[in-house]
């Protein structure tokens, strides 16, 4: 059945459901398409963000969607405990998928697009979809667009325990565990007295999860903190890019739809998170006078190019944590981070890190070796040494 729309909206996770929720705020009057492949929106995730990462607008519509929300955080480090002020807040894609089908009136569930233009989307069952704005949120495209890439890797459990856990807040980096396959740690979620996410994440070499190992290394993480677990109610799991050459983004302008969330390149190449460009990208979309698949992308050069300025220091900060450290000091480059600070700190999850931060960041007692720290500096000769080597 052939359909037309004044948006059609192709991917339905984070970036193509905020998408979709804005416009039904800010321009009620437009008719939204969003089409997903699979039977659900959002996926299988628990998206997290600093209140410090959004203005006061965006938390405005973004806060009512918020799960769970906590008022300080902290991380942990051999050499470093330390506790944060400031509000963090959860939305899971249960939620999400719940909120977005109760708004949006014309949702595709178990629609694969097969062929995407400036004005049209073809799905694989041949519907065609006729929109004078088509917006490209389909994801990741590839974990290899990258010459020279690091990847996040995680799984994390939803436990109920047996007894309460004692967590008060959210441990964002619990690094005080043996480091293994890079720089590893545990980052926990305490959702109510005896139930807690508890995710272990990787910053490695290889995008492989080892599914079996790490559920017993779970195990065994809780079984330290004295944790019986009663039941696992829940799973996910994620491989995130992480960038250390600018290639990744120069490559994703898109086709002829544009791109937007992961499938533009828009996410913080240190973190891996994509959240709060998400919820700009969004903002900025559905504020259009005239919204059109080429007014938006003309639109999002000016924010293109800032975001990709300002994320050149975070693939620095990438070299430095994969190219500068052994595998195993790794988590010495995050715990000097985390001795900063908060403000630092803060603006570097949103994205917004200033010169001064970066001199912050950066000097101090060097975290690496000089020599191999100097040699990571350069971009260029890391993309040109990647390139010899395929
Ligand atoms: C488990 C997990 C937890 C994360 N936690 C956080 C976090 O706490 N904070 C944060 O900021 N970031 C987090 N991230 C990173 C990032 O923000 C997420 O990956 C985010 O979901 C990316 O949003 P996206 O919309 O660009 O892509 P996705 O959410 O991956 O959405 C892409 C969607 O497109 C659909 N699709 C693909 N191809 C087609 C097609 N041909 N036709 C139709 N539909 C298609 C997919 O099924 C999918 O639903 C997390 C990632 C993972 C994997």
């Amino acid at each position: 059945m052939d359909m037309k729309a004044d948006v059609a909206i192709v991917g339905g996770g984070l970036a193509g459901c905020l998408a979709a929720l804005r416009f039904s705020i800010a321009k009620p009057e437009l008719e939204v398409v969003l089409v997903e492949s699979s039977d659900r929106l959002g996926g299988h995730h628990t998206w997290s963000f600093h209140e410090s990462d959004l203005s006061a607008e965006s938390l405005e519509w973004i806060k009512p969607l918020a799960d769970h929300s906590w008022t300080e955080t902290s991380v942990a480090f051999p050499r470093l405990q330390r506790e944060f002020k400031g509000a963090y807040h959860t939305l899971r894609s249960e939620t999400l998928h719940d909120k977005v089908k109760s708004r949006i009136k014309t949702v595709l569930l178990n629609s694969k697009a097969k062929r995407l233009s400036e004005s049209h989307v073809e799905l694989e069952n041949g519907d065609i979809i006729a929109s004078r704005c088509v917006l490209d949120a389909r994801g990741v495209a590839s974990l290899n667009t990258a010459s020279a890439t690091g990847y996040q890797k995680f799984i994390g459990f939803d436990l109920l325990l047996e007894e309460p856990h004692g967590l008060k807040h959210p441990v964002i980096m619990d690094a005080t565990c043996p480091q293994l396959d890079g720089f590893r740690f545990f980052y926990l979620l305490p959702f109510d007295e005896k139930r807690v996410l508890v995710e272990e994440t990787y910053y490695s070499d290889t995008p492989e999860l080892n599914r079996e190992r790490i559920a017993r290394s779970i195990e065994s993480y809780a079984e330290r903190r004295g944790w019986k677990i009663a039941k696992r109610e829940r799973e996910e799991e994620g491989v995130l890019p992480i960038p250390m050459t600018s290639e990744y983004i120069t490559n994703s302008l898109g086709g002829e739809a544009l791109p937007i969330g992961m499938r533009g390149g828009y996410f913080h190449a240190t973190t891996g998170y994509s959240f709060a460009d998400a919820v700009r990208i969004a903002e900025f979309l559905s504020s259009l006078e005239d919204v059109t698949t080429q007014a938006a992308r003309d639109g999002l050069m000016k924010f293109r190019r800032s975001f990709i300025s300002r994320q050149r220091f975070y693939r620095l900060l990438n070299r430095l944590l994969f190219q500068a450290s052994e595998p195993s000091l790794r988590y010495t480059v995050m715990q000097h981070f985390y001795e900063l600070q908060q403000d630092v700190v803060e603006r570097f999850y949103a994205g917004r890190t200033t010169w001064g931060d970066r001199l912050r960041i950066l000097s101090g007692r060097p975290p690496v070796p000089l020599e191999r720290a100097l040699k990571s500096l350069s971009e260029r000769s890391l993309q040109s040494r990647a390139g010899s080597a395929r």
